[in-house]
């Protein structure tokens, strides 16, 4: 069993699902930790009482803080529920936070079915390092 770093982010009309989602596979999430956008981690922590680390709320920052702990390495995984059928204020955050997971080839769940392949996998609970491309050619570029 190795101890994960889960990010849970869920959008307003998103958030009953995500914490139903956590209820239901309870066990096996309670032996991770947990990290959350703040609004999202409240209502995770009241729902089911697994601790959870928070950060701002996601419009208030905490997507783009989210983004910063996956680019340190500091996340293993992400359910993301955004909502695909309201506008969202800080869409450009949202946007940032989904491009930082692929970037750092974080596996990521948008809806709950890919949470459910998820959370099913052996992989879950093993340590598993991601490929990872070393961005060289980019970082030695020159004019
Ligand atoms: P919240 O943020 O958990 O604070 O509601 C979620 C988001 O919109 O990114």
């Amino acid at each position: 069993m190795y101890r994960k770093n889960l990010a849970l982010v869920a959008h307003d009309n998103r958030k009953k699902d995500l914490i139903e989602w956590v209820e239901f596979n309870r066990e096996r999430i309670s032996m991770h930790k947990l990290v959350c956008t703040g609004t999202t981690g409240r209502m995770v922590e009241q729902a089911t009482g697994i601790p959870v680390t928070t950060l701002k709320s996601g419009p208030l920052g905490g997507d783009q803080q989210m983004g910063a702990l996956i680019a340190e390495g500091k996340v293993d995984m992400l359910i993301f529920f955004w909502d695909p059928m309201q506008p969202q204020p800080h869409d450009v955050d949202v946007k940032a936070l989904l491009r930082i997971s692929s970037l750092y080839n974080i596996p990521t769940a948008c809806n709950r079915s890919t949470a459910d392949f998820m959370i099913s996998s052996p992989l879950f609970d093993s340590s598993y390092l991601p490929a990872r491309e070393s961005f060289d050619e980019y970082l030695n570029r020159t004019l």
